[in-house]
């Protein structure tokens, strides 16, 4: 049993009072990743800043068109929010294919996002990884890697990000709103999520003691032509080997944009700008959606057992552009 304080925050000003005096301390929102995590003492917090209380529960119209999620809405509530449904299908899609009922009951949207990877020796404390211990080597290469990354690795880390919600935030090109001791900022969604490089221990460009406010839609959410596709080993209560969100906008039987992002694949969420770019003002074909799904892969690696990943991701993005294309016949 780890020992640790619990304290409840009234407000944001609060919240980021708390944590600015004890750099020990963590937050908790729903619980979901971080109480699994302390107990399998991989995360040893002095003390929990419980932040649930914290008036960060609305889903608002912004000025410009869009809407701004706040960090505490539960990824169940975001899902079955009328809006969201309507207008950001993809977004609710995604979140309705993670985890459980009951666990999307509890998750938050902050949480979401910060949710460590499900790599296996990261969870297990008498393996090296350089994750949880900087320094110390990563098992996972030349171990057992089936559901680990195949673009953006580095010699130091191979581990994926878990989340579907945030696949669907990348082709939406949300924007993080976060607060802190210096105040309020907001970061583009492909900037918030790291590649490992040699600092694989840092998952996010959100600063220690910042504080994740707000999740804001830009207005265009593909409410037409969108597609979420999550390959797993079994259909529900299981992690992504590897995931598609797109959103297509077409003129007639043409491509005018397409954005396309990756899960289970990277560090990150990952989008594929080039491979994006080649569908624009094309006409839809299968043809056409198999090159952008091996142009999505162009120098993937895999790393043994997950090499089968590099064509699985292939096939995901083509079917899931398949898919899309097809909702204008709907
Ligand atoms: C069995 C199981 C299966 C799962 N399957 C899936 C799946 O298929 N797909 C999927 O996407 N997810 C899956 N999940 C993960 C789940 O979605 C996450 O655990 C959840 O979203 C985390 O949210 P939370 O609010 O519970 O975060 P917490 O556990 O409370 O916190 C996670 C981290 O975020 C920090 N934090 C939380 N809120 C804030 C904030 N506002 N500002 C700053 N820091 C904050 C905490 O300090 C902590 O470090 C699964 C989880 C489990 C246990
Ligand atoms: S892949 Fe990353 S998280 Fe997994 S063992 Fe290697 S360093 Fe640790």
């Amino acid at each position: 049993m780890i020992e640790f304080q619990y304290s409840r925050a009234t407000d944001v000003a609060d919240a980021l009072r708390q944590i600015a005096g004890n750099p020990g301390a963590k937050l908790v929102a729903g619980g979901t990743n971080l109480i699994d995590l302390m107990k399998m003492e991989v995360e040893r917090p002095a003390k929990l800043i419980d932040i649930t209380r914290l008036p960060l529960k609305q889903v608002e119209d912004t000025p410009g068109g869009g809407l701004r999620i706040g960090a505490l809405v539960r990824n169940s509530d975001l899902a079955y929010h009328a809006p969201i449904e309507q207008r950001y299908p993809v977004l609710a899609s995604a979140i309705k294919s993670g985890a459980s009922q009951q666990l999307r009951n509890m998750a938050t949207t902050g949480g979401n996002l910060l949710q460590r990877t499900r790599c296996a020796y990261f969870y297990d404390t008498t393996t090296p990884c350089n994750k949880r211990t900087p320094g110390s080597g990563c098992s996972a290469i030349g171990g057992h890697n089936r559901m680990h990354a195949i673009l953006g690795t580095s010699d130091a880390c191979i581990a994926v990000h878990p989340s579907d919600m945030c696949v669907a935030l990348a082709i939406l090109e949300a924007k993080v709103h976060v607060t802190g001791a210096s105040g309020d900022r907001s970061i583009a969604f492909a900037d918030f999520h790291r590649l490992p490089g040699d600092t694989p221990q840092r998952d996010t460009n959100l600063d220690a003691g910042e504080i994740i406010t707000a999740v804001e839609l830009p207005p265009k959410g593909f409410a037409k032509n969108y597609s979420y596709l999550k390959i797993r080993d079994r259909l529900s209560y299981a992690f992504a080997l590897v995931s598609a969100a797109v959103g297509l906008e077409l003129d007639g039987d043409t491509i005018k944009e397409a954005r396309f992002a990756l899960g289970g694949v990277a560090h990150k969420p990952w989008r594929a700008l080039e491979a994006e770019k080649q569908l624009a003002g094309v006409p839809l074909s299968d043809d056409a959606f198999a090159a952008a799904g091996e142009a999505a892969v162009k120098g993937a690696q895999g790393h043994g057992h997950n090499d089968f990943k590099i064509p699985l991701a292939a096939r995901t993005v083509a079917s899931a552009l398949t898919e899309a294309a097809k909702q204008r016949k709907a």
